[in-house]
């Protein structure tokens, strides 16, 4: 059993794997930036180290400030939430070189889906359907001209290594390719330095579904169903909701056992989220998370399980504290994503918070690092908070996010607080008729946002 576990992250997440830890009994570090000296993450932990400087590359990804945070503290295992070195190989391997155990999946997993060109291979060959397009990576203008011509325009030109909604390019026709194809090759080079490429049928109106996995690392997996997330603004999630309003039991349990099955076969470990493009019917995969994602609660909140606990609890080799028979959904569960951003063009605002005041109530979650006179650093990412609600059915879900929002209180910066209490007023958002383009269309019509 771990006494002490240290976190590797942050913000709401930092906390996120504090509490988890409180409760299981296990003493918890925290790391932090000379700019996060004041953050609730800090305060909250039983220890806490500084491990550098303000910018990121110098403290949460420096593998060796964390590597000594552990020594220090006498920390057995770490846990590193979701971005920084969440999905960094090497990170895994030094973390097991050094005898510490990382909570989430092998190097070895990790590089495997960290490849989106070996993560559709792997998929493929395990019986996951994937969308059209190119064998492998694609080395020249010319091929790519060719398999334009084969599966159709529009397509997609993908950095093999992109992640985070960079690195993507689409061509509406053969006359986009060229510009499409250089600059998606840019973006992976300057971004991820890799400059290879692969292409894919570009689907016009599909849904993002989800489909969370979670693996004891000895060939025993379940599904926990999935997470409806298309509504999105730059390829970025910015509301999540289970179960999908569209999805029915009968292709939940289909695509749920397609992918149990394939992260058994593997011995996968730990919480993974398998991503698909859903159209007319039909699922396509695009890319495997090998780690607990932003939007997790929402599947906590259906199934009444502890996702952190679980991590913990197979990393440190005890089975599932569940079996697929005993997960069973309950009711419909919604997140928003707050940042401090400023409409209609979400610039950054960081800057000091002079209330803050959280929903509560039945149903309600605050996941959020927030407290009166905190000051967001202008260093990372802009999420501040996730308001997740969960209700008996879809629509006591909506009708209390609407009633949590009015309850929130931030005062100091601005936030995409408003965006929501406008999305509500929307007749589709009620009937669930979204795909992955409605955001961007409805921020151009309503907010002249391009
Ligand atoms: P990232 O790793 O950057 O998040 P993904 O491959 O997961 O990239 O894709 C992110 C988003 O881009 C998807 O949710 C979807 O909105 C869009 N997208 C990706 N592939 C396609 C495709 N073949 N057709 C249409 N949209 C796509």
């Amino acid at each position: 059993m771990f006494d002490k576990i240290l976190i590797a992250n942050r913000g709401e997440i930092a906390l996120r794997v504090i509490r988890a830890c409180r409760e299981m009994g296990i003493q918890s570090v925290a790391v932090h930036s000379t700019a996060d000296a004041d953050a609730m993450h800090v305060r909250m932990a039983d220890e806490s180290v500084c491990i550098g400087p303000p910018s990121g590359t110098h403290s949460y990804l420096s593998i060796p400030a964390i590597i000594s945070a552990c020594e220090i503290t006498g920390a057995q295992a770490i846990h590193p939430g979701y971005g920084f070195l969440s999905e960094n190989a090497n990170f895994v391997q030094i973390v097991e070189d050094h005898g510490l155990t990382f909570i989430g999946p092998t190097a070895e997993h990790i590089r495997v889906m960290g490849d989106k060109i070996t993560a559709k291979d792997t998929m493929k060959d395990l019986g996951v359907p994937c969308v059209p397009g190119s064998d492998g990576g694609v080395p020249d203008l010319e091929t790519a001209k060719k398999i334009g011509e084969d599966i159709g325009y529009p397509v997609i030109i993908k950095a093999t290594a992109g992640g985070g909604g960079r690195g993507m390019k689409v061509a509406k026709t053969a006359a986009d390719m060229e510009q499409a194809f250089m600059t998606a090759r840019a973006e992976g080079k300057a971004a991820f330095g890799n400059d290879e490429v692969y292409i894919e049928k570009y689907l016009t109106t599909p849904r993002h579904i989800e489909i969370q996995v979670f693996g004891d690392g000895k060939g025993k997996a379940v599904h926990l169903g999935e997470r409806d997330c298309s509504l999105q603004r730059r390829h970025q999630k910015v509301f999540e909701e289970a179960p999908g309003p569209c999805i029915t039991p009968e292709e939940r349990a289909r695509i749920g056992k397609t992918c149990a099955e394939a992260v058994a076969k593997i011995n996968y470990i730990g919480a993974g989220t398998i991503e698909f493009l859903y159209e007319k019917g039909e699922f396509y995969f695009i890319e495997m998370n090998t780690r607990l994602q932003v939007e997790h609660p929402v599947t906590e909140s259906i199934f009444g399980v502890n996702l952190v606990r679980e991590q913990i609890r197979v990393a440190e080799g005890l089975p599932m504290s569940f079996s697929q028979d005993d997960l069973e959904i309950n009711g419909h569960s919604i997140e928003v994503r707050i940042n401090a951003e400023k409409l209609p063009n979400f610039s950054p605002c960081p800057g000091r918070i002079t209330q803050y005041h959280a929903p509560g109530g039945l149903g309600v979650r605050m996941d959020s690092a927030l407290y009166d006179g905190y000051s967001i650093p202008p260093y990372y990412d802009s999420l501040i908070g996730k308001l997740i609600v969960h209700g008996r059915d879809r629509p006591e879900a909506l009708a209390r996010l609407s009633r949590a929002l009015g309850e929130l209180i931030v005062d100091g910066v601005d936030t995409t607080v408003p965006l929501f209490h406008a999305l509500l007023e929307e007749k589709d958002i009620h009937t669930g008729e979204y795909n992955i383009h409605w955001l961007e269309h409805w921020l151009e019509t309503n907010l002249g946002n391009a």
